[in-house]
């Protein structure tokens, strides 16, 4: 008899889920119109500790919103991580702009901050165009390293948008009281997928202090509809709102999400312990002051070849782990783009990395079947 399934990353749907959910049923409210929906909004604002919030319909789409509001567009360029899901960088296309990519550091495994500021500097020095923006990416939960970033995109006019769709509850305590991944930057992107820390089914948000910014991305994901009785419109926008039966949801696992953040943790923790002491194991970051909430618990092996026979051995067992992505520089749309550093940070990261069962409602039972599995394959 075959060992029950372990999930990567499964939804955790406790608490209010159903009630709200049928709430929206009794109430007929089930689309675009809605209670929940604002109140999602507010409540991831106060949340993350943002001036406004605005909810749509994916991670992709909030990130593709953030674009449109700052203008992005044919002839500018964003500087983006090369090591992230693809999703990071695709908006960057959509609008016809130029995406480039940037090795990651060590240390966090997200883009290496110095990489960039180092190019801004030389453009300023040289009087080059400099980019329009600047999309940090918090991978695996791993708050990047912005402080001195943050500095010199303001030295240098250059907006910061945050990708913080897998570092939701994720802060940064390095320069004074704790602030969320996602608040530090002029804009900040969180998706609501179901394999993210929370989910909404499919969702995304927009975060940002910017009243202007704010009320263009809300403008921009309801087809930029002009109020009133006729169908106009004054500009070309999207359908990407977020339905009242998705926000109930979203409320729902909001209210779990302390508990879900000190899950992940603890899941990391044991991870951590079981694994200190072998070799050939690289655990994740773990940096002072940018705490991580390990949304999915990632390690490097010593070789690909090590990582792809534990993998092997893990899917023959029902255990549900994957290889981090492949760099975006590697890949097909992608690989003419230019790049800031060499890529040997994020190749390196690639080829030897693999994604451990991370749910929040993982059983200690569980974890230590994937533990011994792993332990077995690489000792
Ligand atoms: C999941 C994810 C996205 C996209 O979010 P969706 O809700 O799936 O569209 C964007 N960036 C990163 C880093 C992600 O992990």
């Amino acid at each position: 008899m075959s060992l029950p399934r372990i999930p990567l990353s499964e939804p955790h749907l406790v608490g209010n889920a159903e009630r709200y959910l049928a709430e929206c049923v009794q109430t007929n409210f089930v689309s675009s119109v809605g209670p929940f929906v604002e109140r999602f909004e507010r409540e991831i604002a106060e949340f993350v500790g943002a001036g406004y919030a605005v909810a749509c319909s994916s991670g992709t789409a909030a990130i593709h919103l953030a674009m449109r509001a700052l203008d992005v567009g044919v002839g500018d360029e964003v500087f983006v991580s090369s090591f992230t899901f693809v999703a990071s960088a695709n908006p960057v296309v959509y609008q016809g702009a130029t995406p480039v990519l940037v090795d990651s550091e060590r240390r966090t495994w997200n883009a290496d901050p110095e990489l960039i500021i180092e190019e801004l500097e030389r453009r300023a020095r040289l009087g080059k165009k400099q980019p329009k923006a600047v999309e940090m990416v918090h991978v695996l939960g791993q708050p990047a390293d912005m402080p001195e970033l943050v500095r010199t995109c303001d030295r240098y006019g250059v907006t910061l948008i945050e990708d913080a769709a897998e570092a939701l509850g994720a802060t940064d305590t390095t320069s004074g009281p704790p602030r969320h991944v996602g608040t530090v930057g002029r804009i900040g992107c969180y998706s609501f997928n179901g394999n993210k820390i929370m989910t909404c089914g499919g969702g995304g948000m927009v975060v940002t202090p910017d009243e202007t910014i704010a009320r263009r991305a809300k403008h921009l994901s309801t087809q930029a509809r002009i109020p009133g009785r006729a169908y106009d419109h004054d500009d070309v926008g999207y359908n990407y709102r977020l339905t009242n039966t998705a926000a109930a949801l979203g409320v729902a696992q909001l209210e779990q999400l302390a508990a879900f953040i000190d899950a992940k943790r603890a899941i990391a923790r044991r991870y951590d312990e079981a694994f200190a002491d072998n070799p050939a194991l690289t655990r994740p970051p773990r940096v002072p002051g940018l705490d991580a909430t390990y949304w999915l618990y990632s390690l490097l092996l010593e070789t690909r070849a090590m990582r792809d026979r534990v993998l092997d051995a893990l899917a023959a067992q029902s255990i549900e782990a994957r290889p981090l992505w492949t760099p975006l520089h590697a890949m097909a749309p992608y690989r003419h783009a230019s790049l800031l550093g060499d890529g040997s940070v994020a190749d390196d990261i690639a080829a030897r990395g693999l994604s451990l069962p991370s749910s929040s409602g993982l059983t200690p039972i569980d974890q230590r079947r994937v533990i011994a599995e792993v332990l077995k394959w690489t000792t």
